[in-house]
């Protein structure tokens, strides 16, 4: 879609408040726990002004630039997961009185607005999609995932600024948000570039106090978001990764990355596409009433990979390559793309600072068999 115009910075909250009285809730980034965070929002001076993150390998700072941008922080570590792909919902209840009955619980209707969405969240609710709606990887939809994705609309911002653990240029899902959005925000010095990416983006951007964007204005947002781009010294090396993976699954590189990794699911947490859950059943003191429910869980947890009487990955080793081979390999085979969107979450969160760019890089150097 075309660039719609030009809002300046002082009149972003007019779009909050256009989002609000057509029946949005709200969410943008929130300082809270010294890192920026989603939360509820209701004016536009709530957003995090001027601050920028820091990010290494199981490190993440956030400086005040005093530059009054609002989105230099790049990103936290949340992605739009959590508000599609609910961290733990109760998926129906059963009660017994008299006779046994199921109640489905589906989430609320009331649709919601994300600010600041990223080209890697995007990509990364794209691969999400994959999983949990019906398509030809999925003989079905989730009847969860599906309602709030339905109500779900995207304020995404270009990044005009990148992290250092940032690598979503390599992997082409970066940093300009190609799809996926309702709108599109790129930073310039006191304005917003705006675009509309869906026809109720259009409709909400016709509300806005928008001026005609100049083509200085545009070659300035393309400028920046290519700055970004270059910017990212990581890069992951994506050539023959199925086979070199597969074709090194007794690699000595998995006894050393076991030796640093702590299990702790911290990666799989922040990760946008990981989507393993444990489903269990909370019954009521009386026994009359039971809720079925939903909660995250990760590959990294002992008790994942309990089947029938076994943990059949007992050893972090096993725990840590079955996820980057998952994520880098079998998810290709499964549902046709890579599980990794280059976000470098994994890489910041991490909290011995593993970075699965150098664990690939490793057994590329020195791989144990042909790929
Ligand atoms: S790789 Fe890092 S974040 Fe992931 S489980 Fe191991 S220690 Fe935790
Ligand atoms: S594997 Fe790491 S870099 Fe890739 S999408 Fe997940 S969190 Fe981001």
């Amino acid at each position: 879609m075309p660039v719609a115009g030009l809002l300046k910075r002082g009149q972003l909250d007019v779009l909050i408040q256009t989002l609000r009285a057509r029946g949005y809730r709200v969410v943008g980034p929130r300082v809270k726990g010294g890192a920026i965070v989603y939360d509820e929002v209701s004016r536009a001076d709530e957003l995090p002004v001027g601050l920028v993150s820091v990010q290494q390998p199981g490190r993440y700072r956030l400086e005040d630039s005093a530059n009054g941008r609002l989105f230099d922080y790049v990103h936290g570590p949340e992605s739009l997961k959590r508000f599609l792909f609910a961290p733990q919902e109760t998926l129906w209840t059963v009660a017994q009185n008299g006779e046994v009955s199921f109640k489905e619980t589906l989430p609320e209707q009331r649709p919601l607005a994300v600010i600041g969405a990223r080209a890697c969240d995007l990509a990364g609710m794209e691969v999400q999609d994959r999983t949990f709606l019906k398509s030809q990887y999925n003989d079905f939809s989730d009847p969860y995932y599906a309602t709030r994705r339905e109500n779900l609309f995207i304020v995404a911002v270009n990044c005009t600024r990148s992290a250092a653990t940032c690598f979503c240029a390599s992997m082409n899902t970066g940093p300009r948000a190609r799809e996926g959005y309702d709108i599109a925000l790129t930073e310039l010095e006191d304005s917003f570039l705006v675009e509309a990416g869906s026809a109720a983006g259009a409709a909400v951007l016709a509300e806005l106090p928008l001026q005609p964007a100049r083509e200085m204005e545009t070659t300035q947002a393309a400028q920046a978001i290519e700055a970004a781009a270059r910017s990212q010294t990581r890069r992951l090396d994506t050539t023959d990764i199925q086979a070199l993976l597969f074709n090194n699954l007794e690699h000595p590189r998995w006894d050393d990355v076991a030796e640093r990794c702590l299990s702790c699911a911290n990666c799989t947490m922040v990760c946008p596409t990981c989507f393993c859950h444990r489903e269990t059943d909370v019954a009521s003191l009386d026994g009359k009433q039971s809720e079925h429910q939903r909660q995250w869980d990760s590959c990294f947890t002992l008790e994942h990979s309990y089947i029938h009487g076994a943990q059949i990955r007992p050893q972090i080793r096993q725990r840590y390559r079955q996820w980057l081979t998952h994520k880098l390999a079998s998810w290709i085979e499964q549902f046709g793309v890579s599980g990794c969107v280059g976000c470098g979450r994994c890489i910041t969160w991490c909290p011995t600072g593993i970075d699965l760019i150098e664990e690939v890089n490793a057994i590329r150097a020195q791989p144990e068999a042909k790929t």
